[in-house]
């Protein structure tokens, strides 16, 4: 039978399916006025492009390139930054800090045109799936994507110049993909933190990086909390062993990065001349890097820069978006990927063998999943009494680490 997946999406429209644990990042109870959520999403996006068209030195026309940041820009720069068309220099909020609303840019869009001035972040998910249907997005493009503020960036900036070119930059679709910016910066704004039990950035929510959070926010597909309580407590160990990061050789990571290097970086791969340079930056830490090398394909310095970023991000640091960072962070992570050997050299030190480390991570999964412990021992292949006594010994185990 072919199913008609039109009628899920329908289905999925309801509000009363919205996402669960969706934009959790926000009091689901609060009422926010709307308009913030879309001036912070011209406002991120007014950074993004004035920082990747060189304006971050904040002194003026000369180290500002135009031409980029029009390219760059969602909406025809006239109507985006009226004196910056004018003028043809970086946006006033890099020569000079002013704060407040950009000039002409007030209202995105007439109140009357929101269903309310005030929603709550369900009614707001609400409203931006009403917009992408009237756009006629596909749904797979925005399945997940209230959890994941760094999709929302991107979806929205996707959608922006695509509503930027088909709508008036007053209208409702173009207002939701800025909505949808700015609901990913709200959750990007707070400052960065490095997670407490290795060199990765934590994720914001959790205070710790996805590896090691323990939290059932950490996404459905990553590992089973029994394999991150293991890796939090090797993580500890290497810590104070090495009394990181003090004793990192190159100094530690830099704490904070800007909002706007961020956000560039989710958008806009490095091209051109900034590619090569970088390229030259990482094939020199590379060298010094076996362990990261072995993570990564052998071609990886001739890959396009957004293939490049997207490993890096997957096999170093999920939370990592400053592209300029990622140099010293493979050095960082040599570094630590070299003690954690020593501390932690293969599973057998896990307490564990291979085949039952294996089988518990597939035991806590499908637990997790709902299933019943007779259905997962079965699933495993070992008798009940083998099932429980792995998670008696992982309880052990655990306790003895808190
Ligand atoms: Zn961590």
């Amino acid at each position: 039978m072919k199913i008609d997946y039109r009628f899920f999406n329908a289905l999925e429209m309801n509000s009363s399916s919205l996402p669960v644990g969706g934009l959790r990042w926000l009091n689901p109870t609060y009422e926010y006025p709307v308009q913030l959520f879309i001036f912070k999403g011209y406002e991120a996006i007014d950074y993004a492009a004035a920082y990747g068209s060189g304006a971050t030195t904040g002194y003026g026309p000369n180290y500002f390139d135009f031409d980029l940041y029009q390219r760059l820009i969602p909406a025809p720069v006239v109507l985006w930054q009226p004196d910056v068309a004018k003028t043809r220099s970086a946006p006033p909020h890099y020569t000079e800090h002013i704060s407040g609303w950009a000039p002409g840019f007030t209202d995105v869009v007439d109140h009357s045109a929101l269903p309310r001035e005030l929603l709550k972040p369900s009614e707001i998910m609400e409203w931006l799936l009403d917009e992408m249907q009237r756009i006629k997005l596909r749904p797979h493009r925005y399945d997940l994507l209230f959890i994941d503020p760094s999709r929302l960036i991107q979806l929205g900036y996707q959608l922006s110049r695509l509503a930027g070119r088909e709508f008036p930059i007053n209208s409702t679709p173009f207002a939701a993909a800025l909505c949808m910016i700015g609901l990913g910066s709200a959750y990007f704004f707070r400052r960065e933190k490095i997670c407490p039990n290795c060199f990765r950035i934590a994720n914001p929510e959790l205070g710790r990086c996805n590896l090691h959070s323990q939290s059932k926010y950490v996404r459905a597909d990553s590992r089973s909390r029994a394999l991150n309580s293991q890796a939090a407590r090797t993580g500890r160990r290497v810590k104070s062993i090495i009394k990181w990061p003090e004793n990192i050789p190159n100094g530690p990571l830099p704490d904070i990065s800007p909002l706007e290097s961020r956000t560039a970086g989710m958008l806009w791969p490095l091209r051109g001349q900034q590619h090569i340079e970088w390229n030259q930056l990482i094939s020199e830490a590379l060298k010094d890097a076996p362990l990261v090398c072995k993570l990564l394909p052998q071609n990886f310095l001739v890959l396009s820069n957004k293939k490049q970023l997207e490993l890096l991000r997957t096999v170093l640091d999920e939370n990592e978006w400053q592209i300029g960072r990622w140099p010293l962070k493979i050095v960082a992570a040599q570094k630590w990927f070299e003690y954690e050997q020593i501390v932690a050299p293969g599973p057998k030190n896990s307490g564990f063998s291979e085949v039952n480390a294996e089988r518990l991570m597939k035991a806590c999964a499908l637990r997790d999943l709902g299933w019943k412990p007779k259905e997962i021992a079965k699933q495993l292949g070992i008798s009940d009494s083998h099932l429980s006594q792995l998670w008696r010994r992982q309880r052990i185990r655990d306790r003895a680490d808190s």
